[in-house]
């Protein structure tokens, strides 16, 4: 498990290292002599990646923070019945949660974790709080339950090429490929989605739409994402209403170009942004996000905007007979130059939204089977099922 704790720490670092411009960057690098340097900032990013700290946002509502950069954050809610928490991220990050709620809030019990979605780099750490009650929507629920990578994939790039189910140590990517080993606990040389989930502890308490907590005069909505599609299916995200303040997961921080990977978690656009428009609704005046940094209402929509902006200009070109490689170096979107990696990460934005429009199948009466599908020739992506927006 430490392994698999450790490989999910440096998860930033090894992303960039899996993204191709990362990599030429880095060879790059080392033809100029300069692969000291580059070692350096890797172990500086696998050091920040270790940095663990609890923070107070306001209130009684404090942030959990794993790792600089694209690490991890969740939410303790305390409360005088005990505490809330949105996550546990991994058994290691649990364990030393335990102990620092265990001295800072003595005799509080965690009550309540409000698990956002069912990727184990989020979900698994629950058994660490044996007393507490696990809350997540229904569609968590089905995809932890499904044990189909098309109806659920895990995080990260690994696809199931050729739709046996399973992933073989060549369909892994990122994450999965040094902690191969360890998922595979029967030793078949193959890793499959009950290996993934083994230790998710499955909710006791779900809903569908919303869902209002109380615990000791304190209340948390739990607000489900629309759509049921790829990763993000099913996610719930925790607005805090007495401190107005927001805690989202996945592909949300503010001005910033975030890794398209996982063609934007297997979701298509259209979810996306109605998942943001949606949250624009409620009163808040921060929000954080479970990776990277916090953002304001504005900042949200803005985020909506580019997504728009995004998808529109891959539609157009699409439209136009241009090709994933065209739009790649064609699309610009000049308004959001200035935000954070959008150099670095614009390319494979365009490359997720065009694979969305035209590997994903819509399948509307996705249940808990879905047909895995071949994909066809030339193409290296999988097919992935999602649900749409009807
Ligand atoms: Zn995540």
């Amino acid at each position: 498990m430490r392994g698999i704790v450790a490989a999910l720490r440096t998860r930033a670092w090894m992303l960039l290292l899996c993204a191709g411009l990362s990599l030429s960057a880095a060879a790059s690098a080392q033809t100029q002599g300069t692969s000291d340097s580059s070692a350096a900032r890797r172990e500086a990013a696998r050091a920040a990646a270790n940095v663990k700290f609890i923070r107070r946002v306001t209130g009684t509502l404090y942030r959990v923070q794993y790792g600089a950069g694209e690490g991890y954050q969740q939410m303790v809610y305390v409360t005088p019945a005990g505490i809330i928490l949105t996550d546990t991220n991994s058994t290691a990050d649990a364990e030393w949660l335990k102990g620092q709620l265990a001295q800072r809030f003595p005799g509080q019990p965690v009550r309540y974790i409000i698990m956002s979605h069912y990727h184990f780099d989020h979900a698994l750490g629950t058994q660490v709080f044996p007393q507490a009650k696990v809350v997540s929507s229904d569609e968590t629920v089905r995809k932890l339950r499904s044990l189909n990578l098309r109806y659920a994939p895990p995080p990260g790039n690994s696809i199931d090429i050729n739709g046996d189910n399973r992933f073989s140590r060549s369909e892994a990517r990122n994450f999965l490929v040094p902690q191969f080993d360890q998922f595979d606990t029967n030793k078949d040389g193959y890793v499959d989605a009950a290996e993934l989930n083994a230790g998710i502890h499955v909710p006791d308490v779900t809903f569908t739409g919303r869902m209002t907590l109380q615990l000791g005069g304190h209340r948390v909505e739990l607000i489900e994402r629309p759509g049921r599609s790829g990763g993000v299916g099913g996610m719930v995200d925790s607005y805090f209403p007495d401190e107005k303040v927001l805690f989202l997961n996945d592909y949300l921080p503010p001005h910033r170009v975030y890794p398209g990977w996982a063609n934007f978690d297997h979701a298509p656009l259209d979810e996306w942004i109605a998942a943001i428009d949606q949250l624009q609704s409620l009163d808040f005046l921060m929000y954080v996000s479970s990776h990277w940094d916090d953002g304001t209402k504005q900042d949200l929509v803005d985020l909506g905007s580019f997504y728009r902006a995004l998808q529109a200009a891959v539609r157009q070109g699409i439209a136009a007979g241009k090709s994933e490689q065209e739009l790649e170096r064609t699309v610009k979107l000049d308004a959001y130059a200035d935000w954070a990696d959008y150099g670095s990460n614009l390319a494979a934005n365009v490359a997720s939204a065009y694979n969305l429009e035209t590997l994903y199948r819509d399948c509307a009466s996705m249940g808990i089977a879905v047909p895995a599908s071949k994909p066809g020739p030339g193409v290296t992506h999988a097919a992935v099922c999602y649900s749409g927006l009807h």
